[in-house]
């Protein structure tokens, strides 16, 4: 490859407003949420139980309505899983593991989880991992387009199957993070839940690290401490503290899901 031309690519990246800039359209998004999606079904034993998965979908419904941004195709599904976890794909998918149905003490708690990845979503944020993804191993297939050989065309392919290779469940950065529990937070508000569910389960996360490490390993991997966390939500929400915490309904769940089989562990099944 000419080094003139390689410099010349680089300078040209070095330019872009990477943070600012999405190379990934809100089409390409759901298309590939919707691939990631199939292929998550493959490899997660999903809850056979439409009772539960209901009315996850109906608590996940009424926050997602209150998200800001692109109007997703978003859908609730749950994992047979024990651990405590949550993840959302690209455009619309959220998950949570059943564990997060046991280890929820209330409503506001288990809304405040689902709130999280709703604003992932909302945010893009799988867009702007997937737009550095591109930028860091796309820069050959750009330079190939510049080159004149057609390297850009199957770029949302080429990320895709990069995603799906990488596992299917994206580490976002640490400000991602942050800004998920803020804008969740103000989500979880504006549906009408207590927003102190939120660092009330992450405190259950802190506490699950000391009893049952490897329950939240997963997850602890991919989030900052669960502890700092809560703090942070609760400095921000200072005496504002209304709303609804529980509901008969969230109990009668979480009682049909104690009744069912033992949820299968993550570790056994990869
Ligand atoms: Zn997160």
């Amino acid at each position: 490859m000419p080094r003139p031309v390689l410099a010349v690519a680089l300078a040209l990246l070095a330019s872009l407003p990477l943070a600012a800039i999405s190379l990934i359209s809100v089409n390409d998004e759901i298309k590939l949420g919707r691939e990631t999606q199939g292929q998550v079904r493959k490899q997660v034993p999903q809850l056979a139980d439409q009772a539960i998965t209901d009315y996850v979908t109906k608590v996940g419904r009424r926050l997602a309505a209150r998200a800001a941004g692109p109007k997703y195709p978003y859908s609730f599904s749950v994992a047979n899983y024990r651990e405590l976890n949550a993840f959302a794909l690209p455009g619309g998918p959220v998950w949570i593991h059943r564990g997060i149905l046991h280890a929820a003490a209330n409503e506001s708690q288990l809304a405040g989880v689902l709130a999280h990845e709703v604003a992932h979503i909302a945010q893009r944020h799988a867009a702007d991992q997937l737009t550095k993804q591109l930028v860091a191993n796309g820069l050959l297939g750009l330079l190939g387009a510049m080159l004149g050989n057609d390297g850009g065309g199957a770029r949302t392919a080429q990320v895709g199957a990069q995603i799906l290779a990488n596992g299917y469940m994206l580490k976002f950065s640490r400000d991602d993070e942050r800004e998920a529990d803020r804008i969740g937070l103000t989500i979880l508000q504006r549906a009408g839940w207590d927003p102190r569910g939120m660092p009330e389960f992450m405190e259950t996360l802190r506490r699950a690290q000391g009893r049952d490490p490897g329950s939240v390993e997963t997850f602890l991997s991919s989030h900052p401490a669960p502890g700092e966390r809560a703090a942070v939500l609760r400095r921000s929400l200072g005496s504002r503290a209304s709303g609804r915490r529980d509901t008969a309904e969230f109990r009668a769940i979480k009682a049909r899901a104690q009744r069912l089989p033992p949820a299968k562990a993550m570790k056994a099944t990869k």
